[in-house]
């Protein structure tokens, strides 16, 4: 096993907890209680003034939620993690926790939408600005920054575009100024990329792409500091226990599955960058993708989610979509399954390019099926366009 792989192997593979935990059972039960009683007086008081640890109330914390915390805090070589309802819950509590009336934010085009529309509405309205960068280079960090920057917000790479960010230097520019640095680091995962390792301060994941893995629930993370995971406010989005236990479950395979993502993913970029259809494949792993050099500096690999154009126009774009037999239609990744979104079904010509896609974009989650079937149903739904 790769180095990279065998490290994450390790983690999702230990066992959560020692064997006089949870009465030897082999995995941490599912604590649906919502409150925890207490021996006597003289236990609450100490609980209270912190000189003990005890479960209260399961808003506050969780067993089974804490042992997936811990178990994301070490993929990411964090001191603490916090699960949270969704990927956007999490970024909304990081937002929140960070900015303040005035403040300035400089983040990607292209990051994911939930953020964009966070910024530009909801903290505009507290009089929060925000300065928008394509993010290649370090120069348009430079000229963005202001004396109110308080946060620089980074997604390397977007999840349409595949653009990256220097990060690195990033976060040196960032300490000169005082300003923190947060990244969602979901393309890549804690397998591929540790975000922490390039002094950037606090990583937000969407679990209900790669690290929940099997399509089945939706969850987020922050991994940063103790002390930035206790200062984050506590806004009720808690994960369920159900949902923790699950999210558990799916990353005890997350080097397997992403070994496997990976492998497909390569082999079927390649196979696009080859067909008259099909042109622009962004695919951070091809070795002629246009920031490959600092992709590789920065991660130990690529997963499953690309995009590329398709050379057609609506009718053919639609007969490809609908030819498709074991790919499925629809708009999230990280799964299992294969699944393909096509940019041109989101809305008119017009709004499509308003959103900042090209109308013939079409992008690919390449799921655990054989390479061959993926490769297969692509090459006869080409041939129907
Ligand atoms: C899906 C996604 C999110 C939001 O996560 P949810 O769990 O859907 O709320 C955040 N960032 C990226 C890059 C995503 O793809």
């Amino acid at each position: 096993m790769r180095d990279d792989l065998k490290r994450v192997q390790e983690i999702v593979t230990s066992i959560d907890g020692d064997v006089e935990d949870w009465l030897g059972a082999v995995i941490p039960p599912v604590f649906e209680n919502t409150i925890y009683r207490y021996p006597n007086y003289e236990t609450v008081k100490q609980a209270a003034e912190g000189s003990i640890f005890r479960y209260g109330y399961s808003k506050n914390g969780n067993p089974t939620t804490a042992a997936l915390e811990k178990k994301l805090a070490e993929l990411e070589k964090g001191e603490e993690a916090k699960c949270f309802s969704s990927g956007t819950a999490a970024i909304y509590t990081v937002l929140l926790s960070v900015l303040e009336q005035g403040s300035h934010v400089i983040t990607v085009k292209n990051v994911y939408g939930r953020v964009s529309d966070f910024l530009s509405n909801a903290f505009k309205k507290f009089g929060v600005e925000t300065t928008f960068v394509s993010g290649q280079t370090i120069e348009e960090f430079e000229e963005a920054i202001q004396p109110n920057t308080k946060l620089i917000y980074l997604e390397s790479p977007t999840s349409w575009h595949f653009e990256l960010q220097p990060v690195r230097a990033i976060t040196e520019l960032a300490k000169q100024h005082q300003i923190i640095v947060v990244m969602d680091n979901t393309w890549a995962t804690p397998v591929f990329q540790n975000p922490l390792d390039f002094g950037v301060d606090v990583v937000i994941h969407s679990a209900s792409k790669y690290l929940g893995g099997h399509s089945d629930l939706v969850a987020g993370a922050v991994i940063g500091s103790r002390e930035w995971i206790s200062a984050l406010p506590q806004l009720g989005a808690v994960l369920s226990p159900y949902e923790s236990a699950k999210l558990l479950r799916g990353i005890r395979t997350l080097a397997l599955r992403m070994e496997k993502h990976e492998k497909n993913a390569l082999q079927i970029a390649a196979f696009l960058k080859q067909e008259s259809k099909v042109s622009e494949v962004s695919y951070p792993g091809l070795t002629d993708f246009r920031q490959y050099e600092l992709a590789k500096k920065q991660m130990s690999g690529s997963s499953g989610l690309m995009s590329f154009q398709l050379n057609a126009d609506e009718s053919g774009i639609r007969a490809f979509i609908d030819s498709l037999r074991h790919i499925s239609i629809g708009g999230s990744w990280g799964g299992f399954e294969s699944i393909i979104y096509a940019a041109a079904m989101s809305g008119s010509e017009e709004e499509v390019l308003a959103r900042g896609f090209s109308y013939s974009q079409i992008r690919l989650s390449v799921g655990l099926e054989e390479a061959q079937t993926l490769l297969q149903d692509l090459h006869e739904a080409l041939r129907r366009i």
